[in-house]
């Protein structure tokens, strides 16, 4: 694959074009709305949690391809996870995008990418570090809805 081949694979395009999860959610317990300036890229993330998983999860948002996808890859990936998971998920891909791992992520279908899925498939943003935070946009934004959250649950 090229350069561009591997920032835009298929799955990515697949995620821009039919996103999942990307609707409003009303009342939601926990959400976060964060902009990239550099490219002007903004998404809005949604989730309802009982507390220990997040039951419903969902985005709204506008910008470039892999900003959107990535948004739309992370609420499908973490529906019905718990917090626990979720914390470790957003360490696993926030390593990938940034080329940390010393392990091989560049196909879907190698064994230690087998937990992130479709995901690594962002890794592609690697070698164009300034899409970097347009891939980490969205997991940022869970971020701070997980940490909102469990906000919530010690002041309660
Ligand atoms: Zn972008």
């Amino acid at each position: 694959m090229d350069f561009l081949d591997e920032l835009y694979q298929d799955v990515i395009l697949d995620h821009f074009q039919n996103p999942r999860c990307r609707h409003c959610i009303e009342n939601a317990k926990a959400e976060a709305h964060l902009f990239n300036p550099l490219c002007g890229d903004e998404v809005r993330v949604m989730l309802n949690s009982d507390g220990t998983r997040v039951d419903d999860i969902s985005f709204v948002g506008n910008g470039c391809a892999i900003s959107q996808a990535s948004a739309s890859m992370m609420a499908e990936v973490v529906k019905g996870k718990s917090l626990d998971e979720i914390r470790e998920l957003q360490q696993k891909v926030s390593d990938l995008i940034k080329g940390l791992p010393a392990k091989h992520v560049e196909t879907t279908d190698g064994d230690s990418s087998d937990s992130l899925g479709d995901i690594v498939a962002l890794g592609g943003v690697r070698k164009f570090p300034a899409r970097v935070k347009c891939a980490v946009l969205a997991w940022e934004a869970l971020g701070k809805c997980i940490t909102e959250l469990e906000g919530t649950a010690k002041a309660a």
